[in-house]
């Protein structure tokens, strides 16, 4: 259990923090009922105060409180509220962010902690699409993308294939997923080819459109040799080095 009972006081303290109002904002912020959320299947724990949910998220001022304004606690209140579909390692991060104002730089990280980090930031970053967090969403693709580029790693086919399933058509996750794919195919380094993203395809005939599409993109495009033209031989049914038979005959031609 992650018990949230004194928060830090970064959130007050902060650069920006202008005004008495701004400071009586997050007093109230601050005060009222603890709410419990359960978060994934193995029910992880966090109690956090349910002014901070809703005064950030829409999906969770529906959850506690409906359409009316949050009030102090009431009898028959809600005060828990289960999530088993959510990651709690992006959950832990939303945390992190109410309480203190901002996610930590995946730049400060150890080296050998920058990759899961960069996990922790696409569960983040799919718990702020549900929760309607589009500014603490694209703050978590960041520090997805500055995490693999520190770690000098991608996501391999398995990985890239779970991801791009989980988002919707046309989202950035997707995009970047097949980006990363195509951009290793392309990789004259890399020995990485269309078969090692196989089981993307499998089933999913969007991934091999979005990665073909990247590749076109990605390249500027590149007009190849055209194939009607020339080297007649490899459409041949004959081996490769064999003495040509039409070739000396005028009825070949
Ligand atoms: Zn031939």
């Amino acid at each position: 259990m992650y018990f949230i009972g004194s928060p830090t006081r970064s959130r007050f303290w902060r650069k920006d923090f202008l005004n008495i109002e701004t400071y009586h904002l997050y007093q109230s912020l601050l005060s009222g009922p603890l709410v419990d959320i359960y978060v994934g299947k193995e029910k992880r724990q966090w109690s956090v105060h349910r002014n901070l949910l809703c005064h950030y998220s829409s999906y969770f001022e529906a959850e506690f409180v409906g359409n009316e304004v949050p009030k102090a606690k009431r009898p028959g209140d809600k005060q828990r509220l289960d999530l088993p579909d959510d990651d709690p390692r992006g959950f832990e991060l939303f945390v992190k962010w109410l309480y203190q104002g901002q996610l930590e730089d995946v730049s400060e990280l150890p080296e050998e902690s920058k990759y899961d980090y960069s996990v922790a930031c696409h569960k983040l970053y799919m718990l702020c699409d549900r929760f309607d967090l589009p500014t603490l969403k694209n703050i978590s693709i960041n520090q997805y993308r500055r995490g693999l580029l520190e770690a000098q790693l991608v996501p391999d086919a398995e990985e890239i294939n779970e991801i791009y399933k989980q988002s919707p058509r046309g989202s950035p996750f997707r995009k970047l997923m097949t980006q990363i794919a195509a951009r290793q195919i392309m990789d004259p380094e890399s020995e990485k080819d269309a078969e090692s993203y196989r089981s993307c395809f499998e089933n999913n005939p969007d991934f091999a459109v979005d990665m073909v599409n990247a590749i076109k993109t990605g390249t500027g495009g590149v007009l190849f040799n055209d194939p009607t033209e020339g080297a007649e031989c490899q459409y041949h049914d004959h081996n490769d080095g064999d003495i040509c038979q039409i070739k000396d005959k005028r009825r070949g031609i």
